[in-house]
């Protein structure tokens, strides 16, 4: 078995020890244990787990492995401090603020021959999956991906990067992209913030990716993509899967702690996490003009 920590318990690390507590059965997160969670503020137990500290948890040798389920602004102080105590991680995406930092923890990970999974649970939820396969094989000729939502949480960061997400689904729908045009529009007194991003695919067919954030806006993606042979104007109504998408990410994680993924599926995936964080990158530096 592998003890493992949680740290942050708002909406995904109370999910992270709900589901360590009743694993998929006869999938590798059986092999995963909770000791404990970490928290800033003293808490009682969390579904009869007990609050330990992140020295308590840094030192542990029952301790192997962490799920840091903090604001992004403080997951690359945390992910580091659990990689040098030779802690295999898991972290909610997105992994850091800058891509620099996502390489360093990569090689860092590396170094201490240890796993570090960025979480990506958009890529596993039934919808995406429906419009994967029905996209396959078409031919882009150009489209959109527009996001809203209400207004971002402290400590959550900058579109680019918190809408992670949506960039994942472009790449992983697409492949590797460029950046040629982002903006942001700022009414900080309404706290309203929208960002465009002009994207390329590698044989320059034209993706716009806009996150929209303000009070009250609707948690919605609005899709238009089109091919040679048709148009997708939404989302395909696919009905939802028996496993949830954090398990399915858990299953994936312990898969990997265990050997049981392919090194080349490894590389693709830290490729593609890599190249998304370098987007988001690019995408703040030019908006910023
Ligand atoms: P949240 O605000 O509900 O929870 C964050 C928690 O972390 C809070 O309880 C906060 O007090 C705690 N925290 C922050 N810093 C800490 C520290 N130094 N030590 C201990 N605890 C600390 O947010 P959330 O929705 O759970 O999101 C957490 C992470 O998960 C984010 O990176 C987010 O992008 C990612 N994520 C969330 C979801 C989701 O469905 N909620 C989905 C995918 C990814």
């Amino acid at each position: 078995m592998l003890g493992a920590v949680v740290m942050g318990v708002g909406t995904a690390g109370f999910v992270r020890i709900r589901d360590m507590l009743a694993p998929l059965p006869s999938s590798p997160a059986e092999k995963l244990s909770v000791k404990g969670f970490i928290s800033r503020r003293p808490l009682e137990e969390q579904q009869g787990v007990s609050q330990i500290s992140l020295e308590e948890a840094l030192s542990r040798k029952d301790i192997q492995v962490a799920f840091v389920c903090t604001e992004n602004a403080c997951h690359e102080d945390n992910i580091r401090a659990f990689l040098q105590a030779g802690k295999h991680v898991c972290v909610e995406y997105p992994m850091t603020m800058t891509h620099k930092a996502a390489v360093e923890l990569q090689d860092l990970a590396q170094q201490k021959g240890v796993v570090l999974h960025e979480e990506h649970i958009e890529l596993l939820t039934a919808d995406f999956k429906q419009l994967k396969k029905d996209i396959a094989g078409k031919k882009l000729e150009e489209g959109s991906l527009h996001f809203t939502g209400g207004t971002l949480k402290p400590g959550f960061g900058l579109l680019a990067f918190s809408g992670i997400a949506r960039l994942t689904w472009l790449v992983d729908l697409f492949g590797e992209l460029s950046v040629t045009k982002a903006t942001v529009e700022e009414q900080t007194d309404k706290n309203y913030t929208k960002m465009t991003a002009h994207l390329l695919t590698s044989d320059n067919r034209p993706l716009t990716w806009v996150e929209e954030r303000g009070p009250g806006l609707p948690r919605v993606k609005n899709v238009n993509f089109r091919f040679d042979t048709c148009e997708v104007t939404k989302l395909p109504a696919a009905a939802r899967e028996p496993v949830g998408i954090f398990m399915q990410d858990m299953v994936m994680f312990a898969g990997k702690l265990l050997g049981q993924v392919p090194p080349e599926q490894l590389e693709a995936e830290t490729r593609r996490v890599l190249h998304c964080l370098e987007l988001a990158d690019r995408i703040h530096e030019l908006s910023r003009g």
